[in-house]
């Protein structure tokens, strides 16, 4: 995968240079370039913003200075499948919300380009432009404003980078996070299994699988209850089975009513 970021800040990407992402950079299982907008500017000033028309507060990215980074970017070189249409992320608060499903959908993409905003925005006419080059989503990290769309893009790289082939060593254990079924994670312990007056549950040392596996289960469900009663309602029937079922009609679910 080939991923491009265009900023007014490349230094606030510096985090994908480390950790698990950096890795799969220098393996050679992404490919990922920063771009600054300046760069793509004319003027003495490198101007990238001005006032908005019909007024109001603050200033809006300029549609110039976007058109030239994004027609630079989608000319680059991509492994993989050279005639599909780029994806154009644009994170912004007003977009569709990002999510794991999303992720996985995105970690399919031969080139992902991200566009942070800053400011108000950018001029709205870089989105109708860019449609007729790349596949645009105006993503957004959830409900609520950020200053600008770098700490979103860190987020949805890594989100989408660490489903990459190869980028996280065992991928046994991208299968049982969070939201990879619609549940949230079952609670986690390591050594020792006792604990400043705490214990590891009894199950875990029990060394039956089946019974730790459906241990595991019920804490998902418990959990997924407590903190994200929406995915409790938002459960497919066809995933439950009979134990699934008592064990939410016993926290007072009847799931799918
Ligand atoms: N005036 C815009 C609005 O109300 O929709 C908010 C602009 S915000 C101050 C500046 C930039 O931060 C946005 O263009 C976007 O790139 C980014 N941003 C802010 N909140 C975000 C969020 N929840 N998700 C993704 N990007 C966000």
């Amino acid at each position: 995968m080939r991923i491009d970021v265009v900023t007014i800040f490349p230094e606030y990407l510096a985090p994908l240079e480390l950790s698990l992402i950096g890795k799969a950079r220098q393996d050679g299982l992404l490919s990922l370039a920063v771009h600054d907008l300046r760069e793509f500017t004319t003027d003495r000033h490198r101007t990238v913003d001005d006032t908005p028309y019909g007024g109001g507060a603050g200033m809006v990215m300029k549609p110039e200075p976007w058109a030239q980074a994004l027609e630079s970017v989608a000319a680059q070189p991509v492994h993989g499948n050279s005639e599909s249409v780029p994806t154009l992320i644009v994170p912004s608060p007003a977009g569709e919300v990002f999510n794991q499903e999303l992720a996985y959908e995105l970690a399919t993409e031969d080139h992902l380009v991200f566009a942070c905003g800053r400011y108000e925005g950018i001029d709205e006419r870089v989105l109708q432009w860019s449609a007729e080059r790349f596949r645009v989503r105006p993503v957004s990290l959830g409900d609520y404003v950020l200053n600008g769309g770098e700490v979103a893009v860190l987020a949805m790289v890594e989100a989408v980078g660490r489903l990459l082939p190869g980028v996280i060593g065992n991928p046994e254990s991208l299968v049982e996070e969070s939201h990879s079924d619609g549940l949230l994670e079952y609670p986690v312990y390591t050594k020792p299994s006792s604990w400043r007056d705490r214990n590891v549950p009894e199950t875990l040392l029990s060394g039956n699988h089946a019974k730790i596996a459906r241990f595991r289960r019920d804490e998902q469900l418990r959990r997924t209850t407590e903190r994200r009663p929406d995915l409790i309602r938002g459960l497919n029937m066809a995933s439950l089975n009979t134990a699934d079922i008592a064990l939410l009609n016993s926290l007072g679910i009847a799931p799918n009513q």
